[in-house]
């Protein structure tokens, strides 16, 4: 079988390197560098914590394909920083998680969160603790992916992806056109436009945020859990953290959304001068071990299903199968595998349908 993947971001060379594995002749196309777009930044956070159940067990399966490429590529890509949540729903997600077996997960007085990340100033009211979260190092796992794939890979713009009555599939790029049995879209933020060009389209709501990276006072520290921030406390809008390689930097983002214009670019003007000022405003007050002006900065551009924010599925149109969702990094080696079962076999798992809402409330049992 000859496979067509679109895109060289986390989803696109795990897809690749899955289908690789399963003797698949597989061809990556991509326009620009190899996890330039979505997936760029140097941390992303893994976790368990999320309120659909299923997506607890996945991430749990994630994990052990991230564990197992450690080993393939001596390296390690999820640090054992762990992470933090507060906010309202920590007790139901904790509920959720501990549901699913070996997810090691317990509940403490948000007063004690400065244990886990020497930096916070604490919370009022519990705190998730997940033992296994940590820091996805993204650019040792997308440059061992993208050095395994490397005689697969063709740098060219792909314009169309268009299913053949036959079954084949043409790949449209600037540099040629090539017939192939399968095709998957993986594109990103670009993803919706390749496949509103075939007839399909995507529920996907494009806006951005930025997030910023602030240097650690004291110079370093060797373990700074990741942070989700429900709580109110310090911002009307929910925050993230992660720990950046190194143990020096934290990268911080509030999810206060900005509108992103038709072709793609930040309409507002001023957003990125807000972004900043308000986030500083937060590491003040949240997170007064980090010294409070930026020393780094990234647009995180958010590709969002209808029913949550960590909303994820798979379309097919023919022989094409086409991946979208938003916050899929801690996810994408499952996902790549799930994917490749489907292009390979022709069956797609049933939580990657759209109809099952994965990372929304679980569609009733049928
Ligand atoms: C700052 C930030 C923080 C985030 N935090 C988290 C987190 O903590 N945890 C988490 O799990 N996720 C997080 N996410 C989301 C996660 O990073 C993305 O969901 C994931 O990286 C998407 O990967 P992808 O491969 O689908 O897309 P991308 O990485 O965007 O890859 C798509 C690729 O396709 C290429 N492409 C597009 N169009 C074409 C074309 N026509 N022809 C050829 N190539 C094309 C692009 O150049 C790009 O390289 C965050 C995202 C950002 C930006």
């Amino acid at each position: 079988m000859n496979v067509a993947v679109v895109g060289a971001g986390i989803v696109g060379l795990s897809t690749a390197v899955a289908l690789m594995d399963r003797g698949v002749t597989v061809t990556v196309f991509e326009r620009g560098i190899p996890g330039n777009g979505q997936s760029g930044g140097s941390s992303r956070i893994f976790r368990h914590a999320h309120d659909d159940p299923r997506l607890v067990e996945l991430a749990q399966r994630s994990l052990g394909i991230w564990r197992t490429w450690e080993q393939r590529f001596g390296t390690q890509l999820v640090s054992s920083d762990g992470g933090v949540a507060v906010g309202p729903a920590v007790l139901r997600r904790f509920e959720v998680m501990t549901a699913v077996d070996g997810v090691a997960a317990m509940l403490v007085d948000g007063a004690e969160v400065p244990r886990f990340l020497p930096m916070s100033a604490g919370y009022d009211g519990p705190a998730l603790v997940d033992h296994t979260a940590g820091a996805i190092r993204t650019r040792a796992a997308i440059g061992s992916l993208t050095e395994l794939l490397r005689d697969r890979l063709i740098t060219d713009e792909v314009y169309a992806v268009a299913p053949r009555p036959t079954g084949a599939v043409d790949v449209v790029a600037g540099g040629s056109t090539a017939r192939f049995d399968r095709a998957v879209i993986c594109a990103g933020r670009h993803t919706a436009q390749l496949a509103g060009a075939i007839g399909r389209a995507l529920p996907v709501a494009l806006e951005a945020h930025i997030r910023f990276e602030f240097a650690v006072r004291d110079g370093r520290v060797p373990q700074m859990a990741c942070l989700q921030d429900a709580s109110g406390q310090y911002s009307d809008v929910s925050a993230y953290g992660t720990p950046q390689p190194g143990g020096r930097a934290y990268a911080v983002g509030l999810s206060r959304p900005i509108a992103v214009s038709d072709d793609l670019g930040v309409a507002d003007a001023d957003a990125f001068a807000q972004a900043r000022q308000e986030t500083c405003a937060y590491v003040r007050q949240a997170l007064p071990g980090l010294a409070p002006q930026p020393v780094g900065s990234r647009a995180c551009w958010i590709t969002r299903l209808p029913w949550g924010d960590d909303g994820l599925a798979v379309w097919q149109e023919g022989n094409v199968h086409i991946v979208a969702g938003h916050n899929l990094f801690k996810l994408a080696p499952w996902i790549g595998t799930a994917v490749a079962d489907a292009v390979v076999d022709g069956e797609l798992c049933d939580e990657l349908r759209p109809d099952a809402t994965l990372g929304g409330a679980p569609a009733p049992r049928r």
